[in-house]
């Protein structure tokens, strides 16, 4: 028989989801006098940022994800727990999961967000996301599968459709995938597909507005479509997708494109748990936080990273890493200031500047009001990539694999591990 748990003396502190934001608030809880809980549906932390370099065979998903017990190992006042939150009792104070109840005097939610297909089914039945392990290689796995197909295909209608890859959306995510995959065709698997005629394939980045990145100046956005287009990706603007049915996809304008693959890289919404937490819910779902984080009417409770709606200067701040390290980091500090019986104090964040990388040699960016492109840019890139991944042993292999794909313009990971 199991001995009863012991009654917790110290006060406790529930956190949902081991993203940034969790990871960085439970680290920052490290040594306080409180039992964190810190709870996710997965048992390990994601690099999110770097999932389109699963999906384009530049890297495998261990080298972009780390155990969580391997990364608290040493925070004695923390215990992980892998489960899946289905709710909240906010008045009883309890987190509802599919492994029972979780009690807590502290909450934080940091359940970042999904993938929004804006309501378009046909699209998210038949294309392809980009927000987890699984989505990232069963791109891999399709495009990788859609070269075998049509090297042995003769009708050049089927074959043509076979090697059309359309990605959706001119983000940062869109536009790193777009330039991922034209390397792969173009300086990889050409090698691999000596017979195949590679001016049958095409890369089209379709972008629902005028310029791609929009959190850029004009003319490095200028500078982002030109160098895609230098790479052979097509990049067309002005295109909003109304559906796709595995073969033909849709547009707004009445036109139609016939493609096997379409990836959308399109926008996130905050994670649906937020719906069920019954408090007001900003753009993109997102829970409408006070400046301390905390939710109105709820001290106890703290909202951080995608799932917050965070208010600065009448616009909320954008669904970035940095904003969830910030504001998860600002969260842990809140709920220590509330246990010394100090007031909750304002999230403030701090613009580190914005940077997308578009290929080998080639980003842009922004830091403060610094513009930076070409092999510059992506030197900061990479370093920025390396630092920020968690684990010694993920920033020795992605940076051994960088180096081999940038020496020998190859891709290692050329696996169809799944039909
Ligand atoms: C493909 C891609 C590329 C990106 N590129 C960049 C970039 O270049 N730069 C940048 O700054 N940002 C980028 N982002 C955005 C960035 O990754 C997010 O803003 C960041 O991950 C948000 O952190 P978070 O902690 O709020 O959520 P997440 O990091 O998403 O973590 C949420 C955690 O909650 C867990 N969870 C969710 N729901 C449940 C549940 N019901 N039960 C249990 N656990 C749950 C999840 O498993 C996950 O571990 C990118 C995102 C994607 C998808």
């Amino acid at each position: 028989m199991r001995a009863p748990s012991p009654t917790p003396t110290k006060p406790r502190v529930a956190i949902v989801g081991a993203g940034f934001a969790g990871l960085e608030a439970a680290r920052g809880l490290a040594g306080a006098a409180v039992e964190v809980t810190l709870i996710d549906r997965h048992n390990y932390h994601l690099f999110q940022p770097l999932l389109y370099q699963v999906a384009t065979a530049g890297l495998t998903p261990e080298d972009i994800a780390h155990p969580v017990r391997a990364i608290l190992r040493r925070q004695r006042n923390l215990a992980f727990r892998q489960a899946e939150v289905t709710g909240f009792d906010l008045a009883a104070k309890r987190v509802i999961t599919s492994t029972g109840e979780v009690p807590y005097d502290y909450l934080l939610l940091a359940a970042g967000s999904d993938t929004n297909y804006f309501g378009l089914t046909s699209v998210a039945e038949n294309g392809f996301g980009l927000k987890t392990i699984d989505e990232a290689v069963a791109v891999r796995n399709h495009v990788l599968g859609m070269f075998e197909q049509a090297s042995q295909e003769d009708d050049p209608v089927k074959r043509r459709t076979m090697l059309t890859f359309i990605v959706v959306g001119g983000g940062p995510t869109g536009v790193e995938l777009a330039g991922a995959l034209s390397e792969l065709v173009y300086t990889v698997l050409v090698k691999d597909y000596p017979r195949l005629d590679f001016s049958e394939a095409r890369i089209v980045l379709l972008q629902a507005t005028d310029s791609l990145l929009p959190n850029l100046p004009q003319d490095l956005r200028d500078v982002t479509a030109e160098t895609l287009r230098k790479k052979k990706v097509e990049v067309e603007f002005g295109q909003t997708v109304t559906g796709y049915d595995g073969q033909t996809i849709t547009l707004k304008n009445g036109e139609s494109l016939s493609a096997r693959s379409l990836i959308w890289a399109a926008g996130v919404r905050a994670s649906r748990l937020v719906d069920g937490l019954g408090v007001s819910q900003g753009s993109l779902g997102r829970a409408v936080v006070l400046p301390t984080l905390q939710l109105a009417g709820h001290p106890e409770v703290f909202v951080a990273g995608d799932a917050a709606h965070i208010d600065e200067n009448g616009r909320p701040l954008p669904m970035t890493a940095v904003v969830a390290l910030q504001s998860g980091s600002k969260a842990a500090g809140n709920i220590q200031r509330l246990l010394c019986g100090q007031q909750a104090e304002t999230f403030l964040f701090h613009d580190l500047g914005s940077l997308a990388t578009i290929g080998r040699n080639a980003a842009v960016g922004q830091i403060g009001r610094v513009k930076i492109k070409g092999l510059l840019a992506w030197l900061l890139w990479t370093v920025v990539h390396i630092v920020r991944l968690v684990g010694f042993r993920n920033r020795l292999f992605v940076f051994w694999s960088w180096f081999w794909d940038y020496i020998l313009y190859d891709r290692s990971i050329r696996l169809i591990t799944r039909e």
